[in-house]
């Protein structure tokens, strides 16, 4: 089957794959424990050449409103892949997505891209758009404003250091959304994307079920929930199975977020 094009929403200044290509700075690989050998050239001891932090996106008052729906006039679809990285899941869900040549979001929870770095770094390295799901997944409607501006910053930190460019789209768990979820991710830079098709398949309620929902909810303009961590999701890796190509037979295009 041929790979499936990529739209954009938006007039796209540069494609979100190129940006995320951007390699990360050049950190000591926990892999190679050896020493560097003696040189006779002393090591550059200079700072990274862009010392400065980049200041975070403005996002508008507009734009800090949960997005649930892209353009609806369009056959264009939205695939957001929560709550990993998870070295069980993650792998099979690019397997697929590189099979079909989709581009998706992954929203990524701070707890597991910290312990999976190479899988963070995997799934930005294959072009798909690297979001923030918080450090630990709590509600975050019932946080303090300090409380989220740490759940919500650590995450971009850590994922802005392993792929090189900090996520400009958050999403509270369990869409938890609040005045002052909203306002921190909005100083942190980042705009809420909520979702349309929810086939609940965290609940593991079986694969058919999940493909019939995913089938029943779709139309043009969503944005589909899935999950390739937080508990056994191999349900939801059968149901992708038969689900994207069925997407791609039905003449939808895949879109990921804009940066
Ligand atoms: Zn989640």
């Amino acid at each position: 089957m041929a790979p499936a094009p990529t739209e954009s929403p938006t007039p796209a200044p540069a494609p979100n794959s190129a940006a995320l290509a951007t390699p990360a700075p050049a950190t000591p690989s926990p892999a190679t424990g050896t020493p560097a050998p003696a040189t006779a050239t002393p090591a550059p001891s200079s700072p990274p050449a862009s010392a400065a932090e980049p200041l975070p996106r403005v996002v508008t008052a507009a734009e800090s409103r949960p997005v649930y729906e892209l353009d609806a006039g369009r056959k264009v679809v939205a695939i957001t892949v929560d709550d990993g990285p998870d070295p069980r899941y993650t792998p099979a869900v690019l397997a697929l997505l590189d099979q079909y040549g989709i581009r998706a979001s992954f929203f990524l929870i701070g707890e597991n891209a910290n312990a999976h770095p190479d899988l963070v770094r995997e799934v930005a390295a294959r072009g798909h758009h690297i979001a923030n799901h918080s450090w630990s997944h709590p509600d975050l409607s019932g946080l303090s404003a300090a409380k989220v501006r740490d759940e919500l910053g650590r995450t971009s930190e850590l994922l802005g250091r392993l792929t090189g460019r900090a996520p400009t789209w958050f999403r509270a768990p369990g869409g938890g959304w609040s005045p002052t979820v909203l306002k921190v991710g909005a100083e942190l830079g980042m705009r809420p994307m909520a979702w349309s098709v929810d086939p609940q398949d965290w609940a593991t309620p079986g694969t058919d079920v999940i493909t019939k929902r995913l089938e029943k909810e779709l139309r043009p303009g969503a944005i589909v929930l899935t999950h390739d961590g937080g508990g056994d999701r191999s349900q939801t890796v059968a149901a992708l199975k038969t689900f994207l190509p069925l997407l791609i037979d039905s003449g939808y295009r895949f879109t990921a977020p804009p940066g």
